[in-house]
């Protein structure tokens, strides 16, 4: 008999193969004016010898597009025109704090979203390949929900403007009903720069919920969420990305991490905010 060459990793690389369709990149690109005035609002830079230096570099993040991970997910009512993209809120910087969460008509007056799909990357980099000097393109998105406390922010872009783009299909990632048993493996793919689309790393359940105030002492954004604490590795950028387990089922979204372990969104949390966005689109406009 042939000696194995492969670790048994079957399952892990199932769910790698059955999910990056659904995983993007989001770009938030600033309206650099309005967001350095509001952020100058939110957080007053105080006075003193370094207040010159901190304001400059306050005018210059405001500059740039920041980015982060996101799912696809299934509409939270039967929405055929639209596709649906979970991300976490804190992405958008120092622009909502405990005392004044922000609201969805204010953050689409500082941001604007885009959002490129793996397929779209894999287009990019087969051009790039032939020696085609040709832009990553966009697709637009606008903000439709946000929990500050629960650091979820949900983006839509329509149908139409994806098809443009890419006619490949983006299936929903489902979102588990239980969270995995402490120890279970579980994999995580993420998009924690625009250059790196599938990163794909695997890890295992430490916890399944901890309460923010007792990971950091320090909550300026006042989260209030529960955190599974998680032995996998991430990075800033990946924080928007689901943690799957072995039925590509989502069971945490990735909100930080200590550098030892990584801190999800609890799926308790996860599916409570999404049920009660699903209650507010219920609700009747007048
Ligand atoms: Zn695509």
């Amino acid at each position: 008999m042939a000696p194995p060459d492969n670790f048994s990793n079957a399952l892990e690389r199932w769910a790698y193969r059955n999910c990056v369709s659904s995983i993007v990149c989001v770009e938030l690109r600033p309206e650099p004016n309005l967001l350095l005035d509001w952020q100058n609002h939110l957080f007053p830079i105080p006075d003193g010898p370094e207040a010159d230096d901190q304001l400059a570099q306050r005018v210059a993040d405001c500059l740039v597009p920041v980015h982060c991970t996101g799912f696809v997910i299934e509409p939270l009512l039967q929405d055929p025109l639209h596709i649906h993209v979970l991300t976490c809120a804190h992405a958008l910087g120092p622009v909502f704090n405990a005392e004044q969460p922000i609201d969805v008509d204010d953050i689409n007056i500082l941001y604007q979203p885009h959002i490129i799909c793996d397929h779209m990357e894999q287009a990019y980099l087969n051009e790039l390949q032939h020696n085609n000097q040709i832009a990553r393109e966009y697709v637009i998105g606008t903000v439709l929900a946000i929990d500050c406390a629960s650091d979820l922010l949900l983006i839509q872009s329509t149908r139409v403007h994806f098809m443009l783009r890419c006619g490949m299909p983006h299936p929903p990632l489902p979102i588990a009903s239980q969270f995995p048993k402490p120890l279970s493996k579980v994999v995580m793919v993420s998009w924690p720069h625009p250059t790196r689309n599938r990163t794909a790393v695997t890890g295992e359940i430490s916890h399944p919920g901890r309460q923010f105030d007792e990971l950091s002492p320090v909550n300026p954004l006042g989260f209030r969420t529960m955190l599974s604490e998680v032995q996998i590795r991430s990075e800033q950028g990946s924080s928007g990305g689901p943690l799957l387990n072995g039925q590509v089922q989502v069971t945490g979204l990735l909100h930080g991490g200590n550098g030892s372990f990584s801190f999800f969104i609890s799926l308790h949390n996860l599916r409570q905010t999404l049920a009660e966005w699903g209650k507010a689109q219920e609700r009747p406009t007048f």
